[in-house]
């Protein structure tokens, strides 16, 4: 029986892959990945390891998590050494904790191998601070995509009244029912907002705006993307440096 490392592919720019999670890349028998890893990474294994992509089926569905976390299983059976490398960190709206205990009630070892969150690194990436001081004194992580019942938010948009910066992960297709929210609890219309597609990697555009513009200024920009809201936004201003480089 092998061991399983679950382990975070970081944002997308392949030089933000840890230490750790390469020489385990390189050390691996098998890896098990997904779309949002950086493909490039697998470059990196040894000859006659075996890839595995869990990230669509077909052209439209992803494979179920209970499928997933089998085939990850199945191949713990089989290879001493299985990375599961996810996108950014196992922990960020990455499934890695159903992973982990899918693999612990049958009895098979794993490891967690933290990667660096698109949710703070794109928009470091974009110039925009996810704290600042005199500015913002904490930021929250948001899923912005919620339950097809529309009258059953699990979101608690209450809380949201604050200026802590707020980021969407996974909410591109909802940029105007989330912005509708924002101004609808209290926050004003000209709030800055940022969208930024593709971060970390040489595709990466970011869109500046406000809750109220952000909705058609952001049309169309491709996926993965986040969202951004709060004053830090600003500072792009000042920081922004890899889009300039
Ligand atoms: N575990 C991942 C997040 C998984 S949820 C992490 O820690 O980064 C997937 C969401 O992450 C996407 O819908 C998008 O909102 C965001 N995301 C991931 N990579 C991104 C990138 N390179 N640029 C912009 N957003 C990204």
């Amino acid at each position: 029986m092998g061991k399983v490392y679950l382990t975070g592919a970081g944002p997308g720019d392949i030089e933000l892959l840890t230490v750790k999670a390469l020489r385990l890349v390189r050390e691996a028998d098998v890896i098990i990945y997904d779309r949002l890893a950086n493909p490039d990474i697998l470059k990196e294994a040894k000859s006659g390891c075996e890839f595995v992509y869990v990230g669509k089926k077909d052209s439209h569905h992803t494979l179920p998590q209970e499928e997933i976390n089998e085939v990850i299983y199945q191949n713990a059976l089989k290879y001493d050494s299985v990375v599961r490398l996810k996108g950014g960190d196992p922990f960020v709206f990455g499934r890695g904790g159903e992973e982990g205990i899918y693999l612990k009630d049958r009895g098979i070892k794993f490891e967690f191998i933290p990667g660096i969150t698109s949710a703070i690194a794109v928009p470091e990436y974009a110039g925009i601070p996810v704290t600042h001081r005199g500015v913002t004194v904490s930021f929250r992580v948001v899923t912005g995509h919620e339950s097809k019942d529309k009258n059953h938010s699990q979101i608690p948009w209450e809380n949201y009244k604050t200026d802590d910066t707020i980021i969407f992960l996974m909410g591109l297709h909802r940029l105007k029912t989330i912005t509708k929210k924002l101004i609808e609890i209290g926050k004003s219309a000209d709030y800055p907002v940022a969208v930024i597609s593709r971060g970390t990697t040489k595709d990466e555009k970011t869109v500046v705006g406000t809750l109220e513009s952000i909705g058609s200024l952001a049309k169309g920009l491709p996926t993965p993307a986040l969202i951004i809201v709060g004053e830090v936004v600003k500072l792009r201003e000042q920081l922004n440096w890899f889009e300039e480089s």
